[in-house]
């Protein structure tokens, strides 16, 4: 390909409003442009990586066996009412209708299109499994469209969906899909970890997340340092340092869960809820009496675990945090520690709400009797539902909120005072430092990208939606199903977060748009010839080449080919001729050197081999 035909606008100065590399850079090399917030065109040479990105998960779903359909991006209403997740996914699902008033969606995943296809065709064991897969656009009404291709409203998908007769088979599809993801990732050359995951709103049994480490990545990642323990943050759970304490409370919400557990949700502000203590003219000292009575103590605008701190000897992690929410309507609390943060994911999950929010301070009066600042568990209107971390079962002679303005309890013990809380369970997000669940080794918490998620789902999907087949006993049984994703737009994003120095982006080979760059430098006819010449060969050699024959300075070229990353750069000058030669340099290493203009194809063709 000739610069001098091609569209490539790249762009000298740092768009404003992006924030992370991959975003900069690869509107800096004119890869995208924005339509509106999170909506992209792919440009001729960031359409090229994204081909290259789908050809890759193309033949790795290929070689595992499934097989490539694409279905339709818009979904009818009824299918997502009968599988009830026409509410359950919220606003992140885009609707509308047609012009019979028709309800309509444009999916943003397609387990129910999948469930749809199957049901009335599978009918007996003998037709199962299979996997089916496509690459397709998603459209989701993202929160906060940021971060380029990150996190978009329309991005490309690869999802697959596994169909078995049961448990076991279900078990070896996702096995068979794990480890085509981790060769996929392998093979893009990205440095992934795979985590233990929320299922989020898909429902199902088990989930695996693939990530790319990367400062600006949006989910937290807690990795034990000692063994091979490593799960997303809205999963991960810590070892209870007491002994004493039960397992946490069976979950009852396991499969109807809300639609938007996802970045959004981890990254809402704790809230209005708040804390808990005592006054100044609390002594700590009564507060370890075993006998030790409930006491209203006085404390002045201390509406913060710092001011009650300050206020009475006693630490956060003797105070009970009291975080006012509403769940689908309904006014719930939880209570965790004052030196513990509460995991929304894992709260809304106990709930089985769709939607949970932290209360506005106006609703503390209003739904839970109380004063922003100064709730507490003790004495709260019997509808609200209280849930409590696991943690809060060893406290004792604890500092809480009164219910009432400038005014906090203490001694409070949770068994013999809040007589409601509904559940001891695991509420809290997981810390650096904390006990590793498996071995007890310290837990290190690092941020991620989400390239590549997998789901065990179960027969959620089959049972609402009577996908069934007739098993060897001629009985009828729900299919159960997988469904597997991998972010094609976030891959290549994710690629240039991880590949990128100060001069621009470092393609890995495998998803590089041309592997070759040729620079023809002055005003030379002979240069330009033998540009050509190297140009054709190398193509007919079956390689990618691009050859800048454009009338620009070379410094323009050479800031063009180092911001859009291209592997090998070959430069072509007046001296060089002279001699034969020709300059190469490699992208990655900033390596170069002069190669012999009659062998320079095949000794290219060599280096690409060498190159990562
Ligand atoms: P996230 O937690 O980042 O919102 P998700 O868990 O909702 O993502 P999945 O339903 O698991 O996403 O979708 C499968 C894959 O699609 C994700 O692993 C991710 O790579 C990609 N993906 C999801 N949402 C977006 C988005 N808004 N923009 C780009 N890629 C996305
Ligand atoms: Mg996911």
């Amino acid at each position: 390909m000739k610069l001098s035909k091609y569209y490539m606008p790249t762009l000298r100065e740092v768009p404003a409003d992006a924030e992370i590399p991959s975003h900069q850079l690869m509107l800096r090399a004119g890869m995208i442009r924005s339509l509106s917030a999170g909506i992209y065109s792919y440009l001729p040479l960031g359409y090229r990586v994204i081909r290259k990105v789908e050809q890759i998960v193309r033949e790795e779903m290929d070689r595992s066996g499934a097989l490539e359909v694409l279905m339709p991006a818009m979904q009818v209403a009824d299918i997502w009412k009968e599988s009830g997740r026409w509410e359950e996914f919220g606003p992140l699902m885009v609707r509308f209708k047609d012009r019979n008033e028709r309800e309509y969606c444009l999916g943003p995943t397609h387990e129910e299109v999948i469930a749809d296809i199957v049901r009335d065709e599978v009918r007996s064991y003998k037709d199962l499994p299979f996997n089916l897969y496509q690459i397709q656009t998603k459209v989701r009404d993202e929160i906060r469209p940021r971060f380029g291709l990150m996190r978009a409203k329309e991005f490309i998908m690869k999802d697959a969906y596994t169909l078995d007769c049961d448990e076991d088979g279900l078990d070896k599809a996702y096995q068979n899909m794990y480890d085509a993801y981790v060769r996929v990732f392998e093979r893009c050359g990205l440095d992934t970890r795979v985590v233990e995951a929320d299922s989020g709103a898909m429902g199902g049994s088990g989930s695996h997340e693939f990530m790319v480490l990367a400062d600006s990545g949006e989910d937290d990642l807690a990795f034990c340092s000692e063994c091979d323990y490593a799960a997303n943050v809205e999963r991960a759970e810590a070892a209870l340092e007491i002994s004493s304490v039960s397992p946490a409370a069976d979950n009852p919400a396991d499969s109807s869960l809300a639609a938007n557990v996802s970045a959004e949700a981890s990254t809402v502000a704790d809230g209005p809820a708040e804390v808990s203590a005592g006054n100044s003219d609390y002594s700590p000292a009564e507060a370890t009496t075993s006998e030790a009575e409930i006491e209203k103590v006085h404390t002045p605008d201390a509406t913060t675990i710092e001011d009650l701190v300050d206020m009475i000897e006693v630490s956060p992690g003797k105070m009970i945090k009291t975080m006012a929410y509403i769940a689908d309507d309904q006014p719930v609390v939880a209570l965790v520690r004052g030196d513990d943060q509460l995991n929304e994911v894992k709260f809304r999950n106990y709930l089985g709400a769709i939607e949970l929010r932290p209360a506005h301070p106006d609703e503390f009066s209003e739904k839970f009797g109380s004063v922003a600042g100064f709730i507490g568990p003790v004495d709260l209107p019997e509808n609200i539902r209280i849930v409590a971390d696991r943690r809060i079962q060893e406290l004792d002679k604890a500092v809480t909120g009164a219910n009432e303005k400038d005014y906090h309890l203490v001694n409070v013990n949770p068994h013999r005072d809040i007589a409601k809380i509904e559940a001891f369970t695991e509420l809290r997000t997981v810390q650096a430092g904390d006990p590793c669940p498996r071995c007890g080794g310290s837990l290190e918490i690092k941020s991620g990208i989400e390239v590549g998620h997998i789901f065990k789902l179960g027969t959620k999907y089959s049972s609402n939606m009577g996908a069934t087949y007739l098993d060897e006993n001629g009985k009828a049984q729900p299919i159960v199903m997988g469904s597997y994703g991998i972010g094609i737009t976030r891959v290549a994003a994710a690629a240039v977060e991880q590949h990128h120095d100060d001069r621009g982006i470092v393609w890995p080979l495998p998803l590089a748009p041309f592997q070759i760059i040729i620079l023809p430098l002055g005003n030379s006819d002979e240069v330009d010839w033998a540009a050509e010449e190297l140009y054709k060969e190398l193509q007919e050699a079956g390689l990618e080449v691009l050859l800048d024959d454009r009338d620009e300075r070379a410094g323009v070229k050479f800031n063009d080919a180092e911001l859009i990353g291209i592997p090998l750069r070959i430069t072509i000058g007046s001296r060089s001729l002279e001699n034969d030669e020709f300059e190469v340099q490699i992208r990655r290493t900033g390596k170069d050197f002069n190669i012999d203009r009659s062998s320079a194809c095949s000794k290219i063709e060599k280096l690409l081999e060498e190159i990562e």
